[in-house]
């Protein structure tokens, strides 16, 4: 069979692969674990230079995920940071590493090593690989048709129901929250905040294209003093509506916040009025 030559064609194969396999096995369609086909995906497919080792290592913090060479020059491994306890953020950077093996490998002739920030990057302006293995991991396990009927009534939701949707699919919150902010038409935002000022954010295409965001890349922006965010995680309160002039002088926002997913981080849900 002709291999696929984009991410988004490698993307539906291995979807399809997953899905079909799930149900010889009987088994549930979610989560689907990236760990559990990869290497026998790839040695099936590239016989001469498959996947042999999918490991973890101590990255002291510095990379996500890698891609390298495993001994012989003709197999590859994947690599994890070691300090991960979260079962989602291993899948997704696993799933992000197996887009590179597939779509990139022999475009680069580099191994790749993925900082988290890159993980982030959904962009195809900063970094091409990095958004289509960004893009082809999100694909392969949140398969689009199953993401739409899940998020179909998310009018004004919650970092909670992305926290349910972050279970059923094992990926991390904020690759959840960034897959519907990719797609929905709803004005909204993740703002990611630490110790106080903001980190990153993203907001929706129809946000963005009314021109709220913040360039926090390019100027420090503290979180707004009622935010939620701000207040931290001793106000008890994990959602409230705020009035104007909160989060943005002409409109109300409503804000959800979820505390520490890493450490000193915040991540805040904005939904705009
Ligand atoms: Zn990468």
């Amino acid at each position: 069979m002709k291999q696929p030559t984009t991410w988004d064609g490698w993307a539906s194969r291995v979807s399809l692969f997953a899905r079909e396999g799930k149900k010889l096995l009987d088994l549930p369609r979610f989560p689907i674990r990236i760990e559990e086909f990869a290497e026998g995906y790839s040695r099936q497919l590239f016989p001469g230079d498959p996947i042999t080792m999918i490991d973890s290592r101590d990255f002291g913090g510095k990379f996500e995920g890698a891609l390298v060479p495993n001994v012989a020059k003709d197999e590859w491994a994947i690599i994890y940071d070691h300090g991960h306890t979260s079962r989602g953020r291993i899948n997704f950077t696993l799933a992000h590493e197996f887009g590179h093996y597939l779509i990139h490998r022999r475009l680069s002739g580099d191994p790749f090593y993925c900082s988290r920030r890159q993980m982030m990057e959904w962009d195809s302006k900063y970094s091409q690989m990095e958004a289509e293995a960004n893009s082809f991991a999100a694909f392969v396990l949140m398969p689009p048709d199953d993401f739409r009927e899940q998020t179909k009534n998310f009018q004004k939701p919650t970092l909670r129901d992305f926290e349910i949707l972050r279970d059923r699919y094992e990926v991390s919150l904020t690759a959840a929250v960034l897959n519907w902010l990719k797609s929905t038409s709803v004005r909204a935002m993740l703002v990611v905040g630490r110790d106080g000022f903001i980190d990153w954010s993203w907001s929706s295409s129809t946000l963005y294209n009314s021109g709220v965001y913040f360039s926090a890349r390019k100027v420090t922006i503290a979180l707004p003093e009622q935010s939620l965010a701000a207040l931290g995680p001793t106000c008890g309160i994990t959602s409230q509506q705020h009035p104007k002039g909160v989060w943005n002088d002409d409109t109300a926002v409503f804000e959800s916040v979820v505390f520490a997913e890493h450490h000193g981080m915040t991540l805040s849900l904005l939904i705009y009025g």
